[in-house]
């Protein structure tokens, strides 16, 4: 299937500058749903994943149903003060300041294999950083998995030790 057709461009948001890469078109397309779920599902070599791990927000959309096909667990990353019970958090740079993001302690056991998943690698300091909290659990990462990379930001390099796997590239 031919996804770029179900994603729009919406310029200058959230910020003046920025190209948003609109992904609700393809949402709310049955067909298009469909197949990105399985298409997302096909990336992954290796399926003995235990838990899929989600990026707040639009990576919550599709890590249930990864997890699900997996027979796996899905765990939330969140933005700070969202997650109720104790939590490990790790801070990142953005390019306009800082950003942080929070995990639940008990949300993975030391050895758990880990699929990670976002809607979008763009410059990847998101993605290493929700590494960086998986790995201080003592999870293993399988794959990191996402629906959109943009190749051109490179966020890839940032990843170097861990496998990529992306359905649409631009
Ligand atoms: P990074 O940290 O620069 O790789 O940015 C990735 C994070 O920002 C992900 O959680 C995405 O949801 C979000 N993001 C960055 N660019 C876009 C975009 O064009 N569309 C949707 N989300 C984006």
């Amino acid at each position: 299937m031919d996804f770029k057709k179900y994603i729009r461009d919406i310029v200058n948001f959230p910020k003046q500058g920025i190209v948003f890469k609109d992904i609700t078109p393809l949402l709310k397309n049955a067909e298009a749903m469909h197949s990105a779920a399985n298409s997302l599902f096909n990336l992954i070599q290796d399926k003995k994943i235990d838990k899929v791990v989600g990026l707040e927000s639009r990576g919550f959309l599709f890590s249930p149903l990864l997890a699900v096909k997996l027979g796996a667990g899905f765990v939330p990353i969140r933005k700070p003060g969202k997650l109720p019970s104790e939590v490990i958090s790790t801070s990142f740079n953005l390019e306009y300041g800082i950003d942080t993001l929070e995990i639940h302690k008990d949300s993975i056991a030391p050895g758990d294999r880990i699929l990670l998943h976002d809607d979008v690698l763009a410059t990847g300091g998101t993605a290493e950083a929700a590494c960086k909290l998986i790995t201080d659990l003592g999870g293993e990462i399988v794959q990191c998995n996402f629906l959109i990379e943009l190749d051109f930001l490179n966020g890839r390099e940032k990843l170097s030790e861990y496998t990529i796997a992306s359905l649409i590239h631009y």
